[in-house]
């Protein structure tokens, strides 16, 4: 019943603009249920393999968001039934999205991810990088892709002035994008941003849609 008592109680205390997606990787099928019976229906998965099998097993009524950077090979596997894919940080994955999608006869949403942190191994555009994709004959070609907002993972530290920042920054893309190339989009609107030990700084800076996995599953054991 853990589980479901997080769930609850994190659901409560956001505020209705913000969404929360559950982010289940590597948890088993019964610790979803029990997110899924206290109504959550948005779940996250960062393996393409684990993703399809939960898919496969689960409600048909969930959400499925795909957290990360999903192989260009793998995206045919999840094309047919991803509702938002967080990750994409290039002109090769939105082209194999949108020919995926092409193919399943749907629009397939994403969200371009940002490097907003300080550690290098994080993935992820920056602004100029970001424009320049945009801008691209290649991009505009695109038929079967939705760009509907940001991503960012924050830095991992303690210092929550440090974070905080980070997430305005990422924000401030957001507005800029929305400006410059969206301005008629009605469905740019989202700021993925925030994880367990951050979600709350995140929710304060405009976050739309967080992703926490181990304050409400437990840790995980890899
Ligand atoms: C695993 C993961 C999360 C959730 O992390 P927690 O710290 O367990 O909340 C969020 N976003 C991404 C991209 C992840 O890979």
């Amino acid at each position: 019943m853990y589980i479901g008592n997080n769930i609850v109680n994190l659901v409560d205390n956001l505020p209705e603009s913000v969404r929360l997606v559950a982010v289940s990787k590597t948890k088993p099928n019964e610790d979803i249920l029990e997110a899924y019976n206290v109504g959550q229906r948005i779940f996250g998965e960062n393996k393409v393999q684990d993703l399809i099998r939960k898919y496969e097993d689960l409600p048909k009524d969930i959400e499925w968001h795909f957290i990360g950077h999903p192989q260009t090979n793998k995206v045919k596997y999840i094309a047919p039934f991803i509702s938002l894919i967080h990750g994409v940080d290039s002109i090769k994955l939105l082209k194999e999205i949108s020919k995926q999608g092409v193919k399943n006869n749907r629009q397939i949403k994403c969200l371009l991810q940002f490097h907003i942190a300080e550690e290098s191994t994080k993935f992820g555009l920056s602004e100029e990088e970001a424009s320049e994709l945009l801008e691209s004959e290649a991009f505009k070609q695109l038929t079967n892709v939705e760009v509907v907002g940001v991503m960012g993972m924050a830095t991992y530290t303690d210092d929550e002035n440090h974070v905080r920042n980070e997430f305005r920054v990422l924000k401030n893309i957001f507005s800029k994008l929305k400006n410059r190339y969206f301005s008629t989009s009605e469905s740019f609107t989202e700021i993925s941003m925030g994880m367990s030990g951050d979600y709350q700084l995140a929710v304060e800076e405009g976050s739309t849609l967080i992703r926490v996995g181990s304050k409400l599953f437990g840790e995980r054991n890899y």
